[in-house]
């Protein structure tokens, strides 16, 4: 699936000339994006609908169908278009208007909560323009105050939010009072908010919590509400929707709890087919968790019961399910029973430790190329743009700073700690949120690709859930040889001489096909600080079959500050200074420098062997 729709299901673009069209198309079509052009454009564009008559009607007619609205027009005439049909930035599209070049992609309405400014910064790196981004919060770095939730699948409360707003955009003092939920948002802050999160003597406040709060109106106050709280419902047969929500609504009031923090139901299996749960929960979008007797009864609860136990044969129904679908020791709200004449309901409420998100993570396995950010796809760039959280090695992370948008979780890694990240990434993507784990040069090259997956088949994945996506990203290799000319014109193959996790038995023979093959090598990890004699035992192996003058390259750094090539051959390569940073290229017979370039003639002009 497309990053854009991870954020958006639906969104459509409407281009007026050919050369716009030229410009969106290929997105549109990768993205599943509806391109809307003018009928009388038709004969010239596949793979686009067209609307007869003013743009005017026809945008009418789609206003509330899209999610986003892209517009290749001058932004005055965007303005006066959506003028009329502007109605609340709750409902709105995202309306994004940019040039037909796709030079400059301005947000210029739901750049917040409509997600426009995500959109145009996803759209930048796609088409290789600049996101316009004028939002005061996006200027101070910071996640809009009414979007910060948003990957957590945290609800918007009641509040002032223009009025919190204002005061981050005036950098005022912000008290951020935070009860429940995740406080991943806080650790990649830039350095001088304005937020607080040791007071409250501040008039603008940010309360993020699963009570049901007043506003006080003489503050400038906001809520967001975590779902951590999960209700265990137990039901007599036929008990009618009403009663129930009537039940779940009277215990919120009597415990101050809020609504919008409910995770979810949590009952026992016979109660999964139970009209009025089931109604409740799809009406309210709650996931309806059930448990058998036998997991239920395992459940230490407050008050269990003799007589649910000779019925259903376990003593708690609503306690024991909220504590074990929460993962909680005890409840925040203990049984309560509601009788009326159209049946019984019992209700329990735990918090769990971590909030219901409430949808699928996304898992993105990013090639960062060698070095150079100039050499990552535009693919790749959206991905690492969309992500909740970029995960990496530190140097890497630096490496795509500037692809970064505020609100990101960001986690540095160190170099060795791969299995770690590897298992973060996962949990972070088990639990929803869209995880970018970087890697230099291809994901999948003797990167974090393989580990991921690796890890992932260990715990039963089903190959669906997290979804994963790799971006190819380019091999040290290619970038080195890239500098050099084209020794790769001819069959090749990659080793690394790293014995960490291959035997080096393994690797001599791999080593000695590859010479007596005549394949051109790649050597991958060539030498570290203690392992220093695996290079000068390949360069022995390869001896055998080439002669002393085939050209070989030794290139460090590639596409980084302090690149250096070295140009050599099989018999000198070893007088060279040869590194963990260095990629070295064995041509192979026929290979041949031409001043500073390395070519392997391909055939073209003759076979050579
Ligand atoms: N996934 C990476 C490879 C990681 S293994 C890729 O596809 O490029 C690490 C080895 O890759 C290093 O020991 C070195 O041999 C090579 N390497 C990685 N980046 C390099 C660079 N910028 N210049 C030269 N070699 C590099």
């Amino acid at each position: 699936m497309s990053i854009l729709l991870e954020q958006f299901s639906s969104l459509c673009a409407i281009a007026p000339t050919s050369k716009a069209i030229k410009t969106l198309q290929p997105l549109c079509n990768r993205s599943g994006i509806t391109l809307f052009v003018p009928d009388d454009l038709e004969n010239f564009t596949p793979n686009t609908v067209t609307y007869k008559g003013k743009l005017s009607q026809h945008l009418e007619e789609i206003w509330s169908q899209y999610q986003g609205i892209i517009f290749v027009f001058a932004t005055g005439a965007v303005v006066r278009l959506i003028a009329p049909l502007l109605q609340d930035k709750k409902s709105d599209p995202a309306v994004i208007v940019m040039d037909e070049a796709g030079e400059n992609i301005v947000s210029l309405c739901g750049g917040h909560q409509g997600g426009g400014e995500t959109l145009s910064r996803c759209l930048a790196q796609e088409l290789g323009g600049k996101a316009i981004i004028t939002g005061a919060s996006a200027s101070l770095n910071l996640p809009g105050i009414d979007v910060i939730g948003k990957p957590f699948g945290w609800r918007k409360g009641k509040g002032n939010w223009t009025a919190v707003s204002r005061a981050i955009a005036h950098q005022k003092p912000v008290a951020v009072i935070q009860e429940v939920g995740s406080t991943l948002w806080q650790n990649h802050l830039p350095e001088n908010h304005c937020f607080q999160f040791e007071t409250r003597e501040t008039e603008a406040q940010v309360i993020i919590t699963d009570r049901a709060v007043e506003i006080n109106p003489q503050l400038s106050q906001v809520l967001w509400h975590p779902r951590v709280l999960w209700v265990g419902i137990g039901c007599e047969r036929g008990t009618p929707q009403n009663v129930i929500q009537e039940a779940l609504e009277t215990t919120f009031k009597e415990f101050g709890l809020s609504e919008s923090a409910i995770a979810g139901l949590a009952t026992i299996d016979i109660k999964a087919d139970e009209l009025g749960l089931v109604e409740l929960a799809t009406e309210q979008n709650y996931p309806l968790k059930t448990y058998t007797p036998e997991e239920l009864n395992l459940v230490r609860v407050p008050n269990p019961s003799s007589v649910v136990a000779q019925e259903v044969g376990t003593a708690s129904v609503a306690e024991a399910a909220a504590l074990k679908v929460a993962q909680a020791s005890e409840l925040v709200v203990n049984k309560q029973i509601f009788k009326s004449d159209q049946g019984a309901v019992t209700i329990a409420v735990a918090r769990s430790r971590n909030e219901y998100i409430g949808k699928s993570g996304q898992l993105y396995l990013i090639g960062t190329g060698p070095g150079d950010i100039n050499q990552i796809t535009p693919a790749a760039r959206a991905a690492i743009t969309e992500a909740d959280v970029i995960l990496g090695y530190g140097l890497y992370l630096d490496l795509i700073h500037s692809l970064q948008r505020p609100g990101q979780i960001i986690e540095r890694y160190a170099i060795t700690e791969e299995k770690k990240r590897a298992e973060r990434a996962i949990s972070l993507a088990n639990w929803g949120l869209n995880v970018a784990m970087v890697s230099s040069g291809d994901a999948g090259i003797y990167g974090m690709a393989g580990l991921v997956f690796e890890e992932l088949t260990t715990e039963n994945w089903d190959g669906k859930t997290p979804a994963v996506e790799v971006f190819p990203g380019i091999t040290a290799m290619q970038a080195a040889a890239a500098k050099i000319g084209a020794p790769l014109m001819h069959d090749f193959c990659a080793i690394s001489l790293s014995d960490l996790l291959t035997p080096w038995n393994v690797i001599k023979k791999r080593l000695m096909a590859a010479a007596e093959g005549d394949f051109i090598t790649s050597l991958y990890n060539p030498r570290s600080r203690s392992r220093t004699e695996h290079i000068k035992i390949a360069q022995q192996i390869f001896s055998k079959h080439r002669p002393p003058d085939t050209p070989v390259a030794l290139v460090r750094s590639v596409s980084r500050e302090d690149e250096q090539i070295t140009l050599t051959t099989l018999q000198e390569m070893l007088d060279h200074p040869i590194d963990m940073l260095t990629v070295v290229i064995i041509g192979n017979s026929s290979t041949r420098q031409h001043h500073h370039w390395m070519i392997t003639p391909r055939g073209y002009l003759g076979f050579q062997p």
